[in-house]
């Protein structure tokens, strides 16, 4: 049973870990970026008040993200625990996700915060692909799939997230640095965080996950 989350800047590897965790842990990741593409995809109501704030780059509001992790974290495949990748990224967020597990008797064991140093985040998200339908994200130099632009694991075309050009990813870890960035000292403060170096490799980063949780 673990309730885990990982917190870091865009492009500090998040997504790589989480696949990780969830083989070793049996444990479902709940992404709140990918939950939004589908939303944007399907065009659903969520979707579509999303849609703006996603494609620059900016926050979707904190009551929008408080409705819809208030739901996801009631399904069953919570119950034996799980990993947020990108939730939450605001102190009101964080304090609403308190509350939340709170209520149900529960809390975060362990927040992973994966330490990365800008010039890096921008080479790694300008360089990132990603399969648009199984989920599957490459790097067109650090990890290029077998075959350019076609998924190793589903075959299909691969694309270049939207919010990834250039401006926007530069815009987006400024957002970071301003909103999110301030939950590192509110999780060191209960005692929840283990910092990580995120320049060190995704197999070794793991190997210090699976350290830290046994
Ligand atoms: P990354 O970690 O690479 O920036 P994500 O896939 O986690 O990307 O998020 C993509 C976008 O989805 C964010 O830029 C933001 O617009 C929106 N988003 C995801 N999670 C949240 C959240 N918890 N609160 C507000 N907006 C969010
Ligand atoms: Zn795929």
């Amino acid at each position: 049973m673990a309730r885990l989350m990982l917190l870091g800047p865009p492009g500090s590897g998040k997504g790589t870990q989480a696949g990780r965790i969830v083989r070793a842990y049996k444990i479902p990741v709940v992404a709140t970026g990918d939950i939004l593409r589908k939303h944007l995809a399907e065009q659903t109501p969520l979707g579509l008040k999303a849609k703006e704030y996603v494609d620059s780059g900016r926050l979707v509001p904190d009551d929008l993200m408080i409705a819809l992790m208030a739901d996801r974290l009631t399904w069953d495949d919570t119950k034996n625990g799980y990993l947020l990748d990108g939730f939450p990224r605001t102190i009101p967020q964080a304090e609403a996700l308190d509350k939340l597990l709170s209520e149900e008797g529960t809390a975060l064991d362990k927040v992973f915060y994966l330490k990365v140093p800008r010039e890096m985040l921008i080479m790694r998200i300008a360089g990132r692909r990603v399969c648009p339908a199984c989920g599957s994200t490459y790097h067109v130099t650090g990890s290029p799939p077998k075959q350019a632009n076609v998924c190793d694991a589903c075959g299909s075309t691969l694309i270049q997230r939207s919010d990834d050009d250039a401006a926007t990813a530069e815009y987006r870890i400024d957002v970071y640095n301003a909103q999110t960035m301030p939950l590192v000292a509110y999780y060191r403060d209960r005692g929840l965080l283990a910092e990580l170096d995120g320049t060190i490799g995704a197999d070794n980063l793991q190997k210090q996950i699976s350290g830290i949780l046994g």
